[in-house]
């Protein structure tokens, strides 16, 4: 099964009104090496626009892993608020 696959199995409350996921300097985004958040990330939460220079964090399809809290200390992870964010058929 690929993964894009296995993600459309898994359910979500979205936040809408709060992201939990953030960048405390987004201007590091524009000299940042190699951008790893953009690939790391299995969801593809981020992606950078390289014409207007801005990274977007697609938060609401994050599955929180936490791997872009390792590859990133610019990136602000904390969980969801209670009752929203992924919700996993097993747990
Ligand atoms: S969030 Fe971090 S890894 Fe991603 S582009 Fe910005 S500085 Fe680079
Ligand atoms: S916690 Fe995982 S799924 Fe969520 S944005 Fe970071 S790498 Fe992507």
């Amino acid at each position: 099964m690929r993964i894009e696959d296995k993600l459309y199995l898994i359910g979500y409350n979205i936040d809408e009104e709060e992201s939990h996921l953030g960048i405390s300097d987004p201007n590091e985004c524009k000299r940042c090496q190699g951008r790893p958040c953009t690939y790391v990330c299995p969801a593809g939460v981020y992606s950078y626009d390289d014409e207007e220079e801005k990274l977007s964090i697609n938060y609401d399809a994050c599955v929180e892993c936490g791997t872009c809290r390792i590859v990133c200390s610019y990136i602000t992870w904390r969980y969801p608020r209670g009752g929203f964010g992924v919700q996993y058929k097993f747990g």
